[in-house]
Order: structure tokens, then sequence, then C-alpha cells
């Protein structure tokens, strides 16, 4: 029933929707909504109170109207050009083919790229992402969907997706799940060629799993998503893939040889045969081996021709040097999950365990998706160019012949966040009013050079409104927060007043891991009050950020913030915000002064949260780590350190931690306060331009995807054959 419901929605966009009901309906269905602040306002304007409650989720609005009562409430708030337009616009963009596309995507144009990922970040109303890996697998995808590059995603559907976060009356995490309701998310059944809805069926040596075949719209790129929630399927199995990293490691198996292999079937059974095959992060390349089996059994060929082949095809994307972060499976997972395919490509248990072995012949290694995923694909990359280095140190002992680290082939391409998602819509209007040629799509540096041609005052009171929102949202939540865990009247009152918008502000978002260190500046609690009381010039801090639920160390850290409130030296001047998603980040990124990263150097592999806080004029202030350590240049923001680290953690964190309160104190807070006869921080200002001006564009999802395109599917696809940067 839900599924034809959709389904019909979804082809309004082919029948000629008539009326308003159907052309929202057709808008709901389609993420290109989310990145367009004008489709979002007309959603908003519709009911704005349900609009905050429901999510931001258009799908879930408009179930609450009947088409006639959403006929006279578009005549009431007077919708109709607007929607007429904004409808006119996807169609426009849906059948268009970009211009970048044209000139640049080649043979892709017949052998699309399947980009594989087990989170995908799209929009706080699609809750199948956990953090920096989703929301880089989300601004990809549409990023491509932008550039016209073609390419289809795979995932999971997860109806529970990662938990929320709330924090109880002692300040401790605890995590809930809420049901997705499928009719609440812009899907649709996949479809064969003719018309039949696909299921996919994966063995193990225990029997078949089952899954379901979705397709959810996202711009011009279709994401299929995987979801065993199926009769077929044992009670264990329906519940596979309803959370995400949940579990123990059979579940995590389970989940990726659905995704993996499940993904390679659905994409056969939809007649789709890609050109290449990019693995983003190790959680998917069982797929390789499928792809592998496929041409065993479609052209007779040999398990060593076939991967040959296969790894020229696949790009594979490293995401963290973190160890924990790579997937380890023991032998008899493997043989359970991996038994019936690896009899199919020939292959004993013995030669299987060799593909995810560091050291092939060693019978004690458990098997690493890593390392499979680095086997079996011709284009390595790490994300940020220092990542690199660190990514090549640690798997050196995959290519034993390599003398010397720089050889080994594995490059680099920093990650890069999509600005139509990111961008405050205030700034946008800004930049296009004083920018010509300038388009949230611009990858070209001269345009963004121009930010420098806009008042200065012009800048800072557009950065000045998005930061009042910032203190509005922050008020909100704060209440809500504390009235949940039953605040006294008194500590209410005080929430709803919190925070000054003439106060330097300083946003921390981002996973509660304990290598990012939240509370560094927390360290020595009297030091940091004095600054942060400073009677002429004070400082705000706001903290939001998840903890893995198997976190303790992580869950500790949120605690000891969440306890900072308690301290009157802090009370007005330290929130934490609960249950980080794209929402908060969002208005975290569009609205603080100063963006805040601090980890233990090397272990950001990038970070992608500070490239969003570029876009709408903060400044970051981090350590030379990730992206920050190839994008500072001593004009357009601030650093932590000189990217140096000590054997010893404790005396890099103190070292760190001197460092940023140095730069606070010498730095910071000086060029924040000192204002002109107007008010305005000229000097600061000059930073947020020069912020925006070299780094907007250079860490974009569209260089990113452009880069990718160039550097490593052209000539995976077979197009060209050039040597790897
Ligand atoms: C951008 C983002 C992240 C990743 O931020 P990092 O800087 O890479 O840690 C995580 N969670 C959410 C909700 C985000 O929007």
């Amino acid at each position: 029933m839900t599924d034809t419901t959709s389904a019909q929605d979804a082809r309004c966009i082919t029948q000629r929707p008539a009326t308003v009901y159907e052309k929202l309906n057709a808008l709901a269905h389609n993420l290109w909504w989310s990145w367009h602040p004008e489709v979002v306002t007309l959603f908003q304007s519709i009911e704005p109170t349900r609009w905050r409650q429901l999510g931001h989720n258009p799908i879930a609005l408009l179930k609450e109207f009947s088409p006639d009562r959403l006929e006279t409430r578009a005549y009431e708030l007077a919708l109709h050009t607007r929607v007429d337009q904004a409808y006119r616009r996807m169609v426009q963009y849906m059948t268009t083919r970009p211009v970048w596309a044209q000139q640049n995507v080649g043979v892709l144009g017949s052998k699309p790229v399947a980009y594989f990922s087990l989170e995908f970040g799209l929009h706080e109303s699609v809750p199948i992402y956990s953090g920096g890996l989703g929301i880089l697998a989300g601004d990809h995808i549409k990023s491509a969907s932008g550039l016209g590059v073609p390419l289809v995603a795979i995932g999971l559907f997860y109806d529970q997706g990662y938990f929320r976060q709330y924090l109880d009356a002692e300040g401790w995490q605890k995590e809930e799940y809420i049901d997705t309701k499928v009719e609440y998310v812009p899907l649709d059944p996949a479809l064969d060629k003719d018309g039949n809805k696909i299921t996919v069926r994966v063995d193990t040596s225990n029997g078949p799993i089952f899954a379901r075949v979705r397709k959810m719209a996202v711009g011009r790129v279709n994401l299929y998503l995987l979801d065993t929630d199926m009769e077929e399927n044992s009670k264990e199995d329906r519940e596979l893939t309803s959370t995400l990293y949940g579990g123990n490691s059979r579940t995590r198996i389970r989940q990726e040889i659905v995704s993996g292999i499940g993904g390679v079937r659905a994409l056969r059974a939809l007649g789709i045969t890609p050109g290449v095959y990019h693995l983003n992060e190790g959680h998917n390349a069982f797929a390789a081996l499928e792809v592998i089996r496929e041409k065993m059994d479609d052209n007779g060929m040999s398990f060593e021709d076939a991967a040959r082949e296969v790894t020229e095809q696949t790009v594979f994307t490293t995401h963290t040097p973190v160890i924990a972060g790579h997937d380890y499976f023991e032998p008899a997972l493997i043989e359970e999950h991996l038994g019936p395919l690896g009899r199919q490509l020939g292959l004993s248990q013995d030669a299987l365990m060799a593909l995810g072995r560091k050291n092939p012949s060693d019978p004690n290694e458990n098997f690493c998706m890593t390392v499979l995923g680095m086997n079996l694909s011709r284009y390595v990359n790490a994300v940020s160019c220092l990542h690199g280095k660190v990514t090549r140190h640690m798997w050196r002992c995959l290519w034993p012949e390599k003398k010397s680290e720089s050889e080994i082939p594995i490059g680099h391409i920093t990650n890069g966040v999509h600005v139509p998602s990111w961008m405050a819509w205030q700034m946008k209007t800004l930049f296009e009013r004083h920018m010509p040629g300038w388009t949230e799509e611009s990858i070209d540096p001269a345009v963004w050079e121009q930010v420098h041609n806009i008042d200065p005052g012009e800048l800072w009171e557009t950065h000045g409104v998005l930061k009042n929102l910032l203190i509005i949202f922050i008020r909100l939540r704060l209440t809500r927060q504390l009235r949940r865990a039953k605040a006294s009247e008194d500590d209410i009152l005080k929430a709803q007043a919190i925070f000054d918008p003439n106060v330097l502000t300083i946003g921390f978002g981002r996973r509660f891991a304990t290598y990012k260190r939240a509370t560094l500046i927390t360290q020595e609690p009297g030091e940091l009050a004095e600054l942060l009381n400073d009677p002429d010039r004070p400082v705000q801090l706001v903290f939001a950020g998840k903890a893995h639920p198997a976190d303790k160390p992580g869950k500790r850290l949120i605690w000891e913030i969440s306890q900072l409130r308690k301290d009157p030296r802090f009370e007005n001047r330290i929130v934490f915000l609960e249950d980080y998603d794209i929402n908060v980040a969002r208005h975290m990124v569009q609205g603080v002064d100063v963006w805040l990263n601090n980890p233990r150097r090397p272990l950001e592999a990038s970070g992608t949260s500070g490239q969003k806080a570029v876009l709408s004029g903060a400044l970051n202030f981090s350590v030379l780590d990730g992206w920050w350590a190839e994008a500072y240049d001593g004009t357009n923001g601030f650093a932590i350190g000189n990217g140096s680290a000590h054997t010893f953690d404790a005396i890099t964190d103190e070292r760190d931690r001197a460092s940023m309160m140095d730069v606070l104190k010498n730095q910071i807070i000086p060029m924040y306060y000192d204002r002109d006869e107007d008010g305005l921080p000229l000097e600061w200002i000059e930073r947020m331009k020069n912020s925006i001006a070299t780094l907007a564009w250079r860490f974009s999802a569209h260089r990113m995807v452009a880069d990718y395109t160039q550097k490593a599917y052209l000539r995976a696809a077979g197009g060209i054959t050039a040597e790897i940067p």
C-alpha cells in the first residue's frame, strides 16, 4: 500500500502533475529540495511549527493534509507561483545535462560509477547516517548529481538508523532508537526491466539472507538501499538492517555481505553495468569478490584473470588511521558468510582468508576488510595529504617490494563539502549580489576571490544575522533539554536568555571519540573561567556530539562537559547541545565566530565540519591535522601547535592546550574585539574573506568529485591511461 502510494508520487514527474498537492509531493520525493533554500522555506511556510516538530520532513508534513486542505492552504498563503516555480526548476534540473559532464565524463556515460557506502548523510529527515563518513558520502553523491557524473549509489536502509542522544539528569548520554516509518522517507521500490520489485539473495553457510531493494532520488543520482526486513528472513535477519553500527561483529559482517554482495546483485537485477566500483571505506569490499564471480560465470574467466580486471575497475577510499575504525573478522565468521561465494570462486578457506591478511600466510591473523579493499583496487586513496602519508606508512607491509614509503601506490584526494547544502542562504544571497558569475557550484578560485569586493560591514551584518539565529536555536534546544531533564523553573528561565550575540562564540561539534579531545580546552578550569568571563572581552562555548554507545571514555567526556554548567562561572558561558545531527551541525557551522578542532595529530584523516564553517564566514581554529594541515596559510584562520606531536600523548596534549590558550589570548580575542569607529573588527573580517576566498572552492565536494573523476574514475573505466598522481 505505502509502496504504491510513493511510487505514484514519484511518477508525478513524468505524469505532469497539475495540482499543488501533486507538485509538492513530487518535490518531496527527490532530495533535490533539501539543498534549495527556496523549496525548504516553501515547505516550512505551509505550517512552520509542524515543520519543526516533524524534523523538517516534507513527506510527513504533506501527509497531514488532504489534497483539498493543501489547496486551500496554498491559496491562503499565495503559494501557487512559488510551487510552480520550484517544480519547474526541479524538472529543468532533472532533464538537463550539466556542461561539466558534457566535457568531462567521457566513457562513464555508458558505464556509470557504482558508489558503495554503509551510510549516507543527506538530510536530517533521512536518518541513515551517523557522522562524518556518512555526510561525506551524502555530499559526494549530491556533487556527482550537480556535476552530472554518471553514478549510482548503494547502501542499506536502516529503519532505526543511528541512535538519538539525550543526557539524563546526571549528564550521562542515553541512547534512544526511533522507528522511521518507511512511508515517511522518499523511497520507491526498485523495479527490474519488467516492472517487478527487486529482491536479492545472499547465501551463507547457514542459509540465505534476502533483501528488498528501495530507491531514493538524490537529484540526478539514484541511491539504492537494501533492506532485510522481509518475511522470508528469520527474525534475527529481519532486524539486520535496523540499526547503523549496532550489534556485534556477526551483525556487521552480515550487513556487509548484504550491502556489498547484495548490492552488486541489485545492480545486475536493475540492468546496470558499472564501469567503476568505488568502495567508500572497507565495509563494502566484499562487492569486489562478487564482481569477480560475475566475470568468472559470464565470461568463463579464471579467478586470477577476473580479479585482475576487477582490480583495474575498483577505487578504494580509506578514511581513518584509527585501528578500531577498520573491520576485522575471525576465520569462523568468514567461513560462515563467505564460504559459499569462496567456493564459487574456487578458493580454499586459506586462499580466501589470505585476501584479507597483511601477512597472507599467517594463520593467526583475522580477516581485515581494508586489506581486502586494498588488494582488489588499483586506485587506493586517503582523504588528505597528511593522511596519505600516514596511510602509506600504516599499510606499507602490503607492498613489501617497494623500497621506500613514497613509492607505495596510495594517493590522496582531500575531502570536501557540498556547498549548496551547507552554506547559509543569507550568505548565498550576499555573494550573488556582489560576486559576478558566482554560483554555489563554482570551483574557479577567481570567482571566489571577489569576496574581497564585499563591503566589510555587509559581510559582518550577514554573519551577525546567522549568529543570532544560532543563539535562538541554542536557547530553544537548551530549554527543551532542561524540561526533559526536569530542571527547575529558575534554570529554564536562565536557559531562555543564555548567550550574548555580542560575545565571541566558539563552536565544537563532532563525534566524541577520545582522540578528538573534546575537553582539551576545559583542562584548566580556572584559567578558562578567567578567559570566558573577562569583563571587556568575554567568550562563550557551544559543544555538541555523540559518543558511540560502546565508547565509555567518550561518554565520560560528554559527562564532564555537562557538569560545567553547574559551575556558576560557566553557567552562561558553556552549553552542550544534545543530539548532534545535520540540523544541529548546520546551525552551529553557520552561526559561530570560530570553529574549534583539536584532534591528536595525525589521527584526524580529514575532518569536514571546519570546511562547512568556512562557507558562512566562521574562522577555523585547529590543530594542523587532516585538511587543515594543507589549508592553513597564516591568514585564513588560526592554528594550534606547529604540526608536531610528542611520543607521549600526555605531553602532546599539554603542549597543544598551552598553544591553544596562547593563540586565544594573544591573537583571536584581541583581533575579534578590536573595533573601528563603526564597531567593525576590520582585521577579523579580512581574515573571514581570506578564508572564504582560499578555502571554499578548494574544499568543496564539487572539486573533490571532479578530482575523483579525473584521477580515478575515468582510468578505472578504461577511458584514459595516465599514471596515478
Ligand atoms: C560534518 C559532520 C560530521 C563530521 O565532522 P568532522 O569535522 O569530520 O568531525 C559529523 N557529524 C555531523 C552531523 C556532521 O554534519
